[in-house]
């Protein structure tokens, strides 16, 4: 009987050793060993399924993957050592020079850094949709454009991308879709369904959960993996042993953590609705959010990040988060511990009024990554910390 793939993140595990472990064990060794030369050249021709250096693969590492296989519904992945390689990674594997990549200004800081920075070094060329004027996407499209790249529900926009509409116009002009489904999770949406190619991780947000490693992960059409993995195992971008066991024991409890972190989101936006000190609050579950049909037909929940705009701006924003008690001053999220965020005075604090505007980031913009405190005491934080706002 096939089981859920629930099931199987629990379950999934590499061979027990001799020592019949409960426990998925570590395989912390850089390099594997062979039984005689033979085997050796069989390996380094392709010919068997051995292990030969933890660059290339490593049992602990696979589990992890073939976790995040049966969770995203793909058939093949390779697991990097942070987003920002599996994004680069896949840049570099697929791009070439003069190629042309489509993707829009609501894209994680450092990809809009190596998208605008970096990739006309290697002549490759990049336009900006604009994410909420999604008829204006195809006139962008050129006989050059090679891959579309986004990510939805944005960061820290909280924007949608509906993901039908853009599978069937990446498939009409076979262009490559890869999604990054850091801020959703395979619990609350699957990309591969509607048509993305390669779907891509920030491992260290959600899916560590904890806070305590850097992990990427990209999975998705065989082919394109295939490619993937030769470019990856030759420059070096690879997960780390130590990380993959602990990021694959994290996937056990994927689907109860994201649950709870949905519960308290829900509990915090409905506390926080017409709260006085607010101009708005976004959440993509709130009727109020400008994709939330979208959001319900592409996402089961709406996640565990809710922003809201201080009507305090620059200012409020900074005494909300010179009040808070429990909640973490960190840039991270996905954490179980609350994390408050004002990107204005942080993060996009470079950026000009402008090009913070561009990208959905208000003055007063605060970014909540809900945890797994209990809901009331993450509440009476936010709420006593508004009043001083
Ligand atoms: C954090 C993040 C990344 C980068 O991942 P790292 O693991 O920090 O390298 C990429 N995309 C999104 C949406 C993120 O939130």
């Amino acid at each position: 009987m096939k089981q859920h793939p629930i099931t199987q993140a629990v379950r999934i595990q590499t061979s027990r050793t001799s020592e019949m472990e409960h426990s998925t064990p570590l395989f912390l060794t850089s390099s594997f060993c062979f039984e005689n030369a033979e085997e050796m050249r069989a390996a380094f021709a392709g010919e068997n399924e051995n292990n030969i250096y933890s660059r290339f693969s490593n049992p602990t590492v696979q589990e992890f993957i073939d976790k995040m296989c049966v969770l995203e519904g793909t058939e093949a992945g390779f697991a990097t050592s942070s987003g920002m390689s599996a994004i680069f990674g896949c840049f570099m594997a697929f791009l070439n020079s003069s190629d042309h990549l489509l993707s829009c200004k609501s894209i994680f800081g450092s990809t809009h850094t190596i998208v605008t920075k970096y990739l006309h070094r290697w002549k490759i060329d990049y336009s900006y949709a604009d994410i909420n004027k999604p008829e204006t996407w195809e006139s962008l499209i050129r006989p050059n454009t090679k891959m579309i790249y986004v990510e939805t529900p944005t960061n820290p926009g909280l924007d949608i991308v509906d993901m039908e509409w853009l599978g069937k116009l990446a498939k009409k002009h076979g262009i490559i879709l890869l999604v990054d489904n850091c801020f959703a999770t395979p619990i609350l949406q699957k990309p591969a369904e509607y048509g993305a190619d390669l779907i891509l991780h920030s491992a260290t947000k959600w899916l560590d959960g904890q806070g305590r490693v850097l992990g990427g992960i990209v999975v998705g059409r065989e082919d394109l993996i295939n490619e993937l993995y030769l470019f990856c195992r030759n420059t070096g971008p690879s997960l780390s042993p130590f990380n993959a066991w602990i990021l694959s024991k994290s996937l056990e409890t994927l689907d109860v953590r994201i649950h709870r972190h949905c519960d308290n989101a829900e509990a915090l936006v409905k506390a926080l609705d017409g709260h006085g000190k607010l101009n708005w609050i976004k959440y993509p579950f709130h009727p109020s959010h400008p994709m939330y049909e979208i959001a319900r037909k592409q996402m089961t929940r709406g996640g565990g990040l809710v922003t809201f705009d201080l009507k305090g701006g620059v200012e409020g924003g900074k005494k909300f988060m010179d009040a808070l008690q429990m909640l973490s001053l960190t840039s991270n999220l996905g954490d179980t511990r609350s994390i408050a965020s004002h990107p204005a005075s942080s993060t996009h604090s470079k950026l000009s009024r402008e090009e913070q505007e561009s990208v959905g980031i208000t003055p007063g913009l605060i970014r909540i990554s809900v945890g797994l405190e209990h809901a009331d005491d993450i509440i009476a934080d936010i709420v006593q910390a508004l009043e001083k706002s």
